[in-house]
């Protein structure tokens, strides 16, 4: 039902992502998935691939 709604009208995203501003990490306020966005701000699925990628970003930003 929940997701079958998302099909339809798409995602509702929020950004959960209060700790910093250096990414952004959406849930969806329907079917609670989380999801981020890419290099060009489209919305991708939150995989672990980018969890990856953001614990870097925090790294790199944190050593200045
Ligand atoms: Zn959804």
């Amino acid at each position: 039902m929940k997701s079958i709604s998302c099909k339809i009208f798409g995602h509702e995203y929020h950004n959960i992502n209060e700790t910093n501003s250096l990414y952004k990490e959406l849930e969806c306020e329907k079917c609670h998935k989380h999801f981020t966005t890419d290099g060009y701000g489209r919305v991708v699925k939150l995989t672990s691939f980018w969890k990856d990628n953001h614990l870097s970003i925090e790294k790199y930003f944190q050593k200045v």
